[in-house]
């Protein structure tokens, strides 16, 4: 029985699907201005472990995500420029452009990291008139105003705004100059639905016609239409950051209530920060690490996976190259166990169910990769059965050992692991030593993007 832990009631919960066998689960997307930091990459590693666990647990995953692709603006409330123009700016190039670059190298990364894509995914320049029409119902139903700068959705008519929070309504913080900047806004928490050319967005390049007049959506009222339209309303699970529960999950939240009067989402769930230095890592702040850094030192993606499959997903997890570096070492000793032997298909079930257990237990995924770990000591198994056991747990995991189990002869797989924790290291001397090994016996070793390759020799 799988229990989780929901940001709405805040309790653990057993998990009770709206249809028998079928979840719809959906995953705020990235905003494509930039490339995704690791940070970003650990949430959608989280969300990937949840849709996993989910069909594991023998579900059928609706997977949904969103494409951030206009009007979410620097520091997430009502007044910074739309991220996406700051991209554009920075690059000369169109905002759509830049969107559809940083798209391509998110799913990228994503794939990377064996990250199983959402079997839909929309952006929201392609939902705009979704987003209107829920905009016209909020005015119809008077919790939407139109002000100088924008139409607004009024907090105050919303008794259950702080719910997912925990948060009153003047609890909550909001920048002082917004009631200034737009002299209309009635409550400081109230935000922008949509935003007219005026103003700071005078010459704001993406915009469309709407009741109101041209202009772009706000950023939260994209999830509220994407979700709905791809999966229905209420759906089952809604995931995210930690960062989108006291504004953008709270607003999605007030919007799609007040216009249907149902709920959007039965259950929330928010994957905790990465951290370096023990501060959260952010594009803001200036200290973000990309995937492509972590190539560059010689690291597979699946280590920093394997890292991330360590820590709760309600933990923090503090990043520095030692950790990685563990991780590394961790995996390589983990694939060589398998590497090379055969599967026997019988997968054994005892472990399993123990494995089971942990990843229904709120996702407790470090436990599950603690029995895979009890699984390769235990002497009372044969090894044929660990492999049909450990490519069961993969699914799950998804560190790829697939992949490797029937390639390589497990010595040629131990020299690569070998080989690989060399050139991290920057030993090159050994790595050039182990290259001879390999070759010795017939392998060919090559570097590519993507990690070390071997290939046999062919025999003439
Ligand atoms: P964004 O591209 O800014 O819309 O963010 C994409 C996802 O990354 C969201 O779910 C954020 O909550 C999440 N996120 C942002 N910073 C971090 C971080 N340091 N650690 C983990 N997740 C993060
Ligand atoms: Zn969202």
């Amino acid at each position: 029985m799988l229990k989780i832990y929901n940001t709405l009631s805040k309790k653990i919960e057993e998990f009770v699907p709206i249809k028998k066998s079928e979840v719809g689960l959906y995953t705020c997307g990235p905003t494509v201005y930039n490339f995704a930091h690791i940070g970003n990459l650990r949430t959608y590693i989280f969300e990937d472990l949840l849709k996993r666990v989910l069909e594991y647990d023998g579900y059928k995953v609706d997977h949904a995500m969103n494409i951030t692709d206009v009007g979410h603006l620097v520091g997430d409330g009502d007044l910074g420029e739309d991220k996406l123009e700051v991209g554009a700016k920075r690059e000369g190039k169109n905002p759509l452009d830049i969107a559809k670059f940083y798209t391509e190298q998110f799913l990228k990364d994503t794939d990377d990291l064996n990250i199983i894509r959402p079997n839909k995914i929309l952006p929201a320049t392609q939902a705009i008139s979704e987003q209107i029409e829920i905009i016209k119902l909020l005015e119809a139903k008077g919790f939407a105003y139109v002000g100088q700068q924008a139409v607004y959705f009024d907090t105050s008519k919303f008794p259950d705004y702080g719910k997912l929070s925990g948060q009153k309504l003047s609890e909550k913080q909001t920048a002082r100059e917004e009631v200034v900047i737009d002299k209309d806004k009635k409550n400081p928490a109230d935000f922008a639905l949509w935003f007219f050319l005026k103003g700071r967005y005078e010459h704001h390049i993406l915009h469309w016609p709407s009741p109101w007049g041209e202009g772009f959506p706000g950023w939260h009222i994209e999830c509220s239409a994407i979700s709905r339209k791809l999966l229905g309303q209420p759906f089952d699970i809604h995931t995210g950051g930690v960062d989108h529960i006291g504004t953008h999950h709270t607003n999605e939240i007030a919007q799609s209530q007040a216009a249907f009067g149902v709920p959007l989402a039965n259950v929330w769930m928010h994957g905790e920060f990465l951290l370096v230095d023990r501060g959260r890592m952010g594009k803001s702040e200036g200290n973000f690490l990309t995937l492509a850094a972590i190539k560059e030192k010689g690291f597979s993606p699946l280590d920093y996976r394997y890292m991330c499959l360590q820590a709760h997903y309600r933990s923090q997890l503090n990043f520095t190259w030692e950790t990685l570096k563990a991780a590394s070492v961790a995996r390589s000793r983990l694939i060589g166990s398998v590497m090379g032997e055969s599967s026997s298909q019988k997968v054994n079930e005892d472990y399993r169910k123990r494995f089971n257990e942990a990843i229904d237990d709120d996702l407790n995924i470090a436990k599950g990769l603690s029995i895979a770990w009890d699984l390769l000591a235990d002497g009372s198994i044969v090894s044929e059965d660990k492999v049909a056991t450990l490519l069961n747990f993969d699914q799950v995991l998804g560190l790829g050992f697939g992949i490797g189990a029937e390639m390589v002869p497990i010595n040629i797989a131990t020299l690569l692991e070998e080989r690989k924790l060399a050139k991290v290291s920057k030993d090159f001397a050994k790595s050039d030593e182990i290259r001879k090994q390999i070759e010795a016996l017939d392998y060919e070793v090559m570097d590519t993007p993507e990690g070390q390759k071997v290939k046999k020799k062919i025999q003439i």
